[in-house]
């Protein structure tokens, strides 16, 4: 494995490689991002990885200078998954003194995040399609975790033309049905246990539609009360929207992804699910721990 820090060495040590599986991250990684490196291991001749803890996607009130960081952690993980390239370039590298084009995704961009994070997007489509431009992928691997980020590469991949394959894989959870994120870190151990209150209510909203419930306003009301219910959880927004253009719905005819932002103190968490379409059986994606049929019944009325 090699650890490259400048684009110039990246691009050196890319060459001539077959096809290339590239995840994109900012590091600190947990298992739901090796589950992405071994996608993209097991499929492509290369494996290459990004650490990158992107400037412009934070907001001026957001975490970024205490986003977690710990590169040599990362880099033996990385290692172990038997990844062939890591990039982690400085802040310098990616965007020089002077830099300043973006990469503006309209339309899907407006709503859920890009409502309550303003040029969150911005900041993730060009630093992604600068680090494409730099990696040349064959194929890249996102999280179904940030269900509205993959929206937006998709439609910029489609919409810029680029040559490469967007893989999205499924939402890692911890055995209470968390999903896995480098930001649980920050939780506390009493917002840690409440923070299953998001699962629950992906629960509910599954256990609802399941019955035949097809009322998306009343889905989102017991959502809302579920998590409102939660001493230590304060709820940003609570979405039930057509998966494609993140419109919200009034009536569920289709598949509908079900999302949400939740902050646990001061940590802001998001987490969702769609329900319909041809997705095994969330939140019990992985089959682990208690995300099974008896776990989501006994979240809805436990
Ligand atoms: P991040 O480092 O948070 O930017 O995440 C890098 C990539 O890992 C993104 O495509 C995320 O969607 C994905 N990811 C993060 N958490 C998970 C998870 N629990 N399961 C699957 N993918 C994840």
């Amino acid at each position: 494995m090699k650890a490259i820090t400048t684009i110039a060495g990246f691009r050196e040590a890319r060459l001539a490689a077959g096809t290339v599986g590239f995840v994109p991250t900012m590091g600190y990684l947990h298992d739901g991002h090796l589950c992405l490196v071994r996608r993209a291991r097991a499929e492509n001749d290369l494996c290459a990885v990004s650490i990158f803890v992107n400037p412009t996607q934070f907001g001026p009130k957001e975490d970024f200078a205490r986003y977690p960081r710990d590169p040599d952690r990362d880099l033996a993980l990385l290692e172990n998954e038997k990844t062939d390239l890591v990039l982690m370039p400085p802040v310098e590298e990616i965007y020089p003194p002077g830099a300043g084009t973006w990469v503006d995704v309209d339309g899907v961009t407006a709503r859920l995040e890009g409502a309550a994070r303003p040029g969150h997007f911005r900041g993730v489509a060009t630093v992604v399609a600068k680090l494409f431009n730099i990696v040349a992928p064959t194929r890249a691997y996102f999280g179904q975790k940030d269900a509205q980020q993959v929206v937006v590469i998709q439609k910029m991949v489609r919409d810029l033309n680029m040559d490469l394959e967007v893989v999205v894989v499924p939402t890692l959870r911890e055995p209470d049905g968390l999903a896995m994120s480098s930001r649980n870190v920050y939780l506390d151990p009493g917002e840690r246990r409440a923070a299953v209150v998001l699962w629950k209510s992906l629960a509910l909203a599954r256990g609802l539609w399941e019955e035949g419930e097809r009322d998306a306003g009343r889905i989102r009301r017991e959502m809302t009360d579920l998590i409102q219910k939660e001493p230590l959880a304060r709820l940003d927004y609570v979405s039930i929207a057509d998966p494609a253009t993140l419109e919200e719905l009034s009536r569920i005819e289709g598949p509908a992804l079900v999302s949400m932002a939740v902050y646990l103190g001061r940590t802001r968490l998001i987490d969702n699910t769609t329900l319909g379409g041809n997705e095994a059986r969330p939140p019990a994606i992985d089959g682990a721990g208690p995300a099974t049929a008896e776990g989501m019944e006994g979240s809805r009325h436990g």
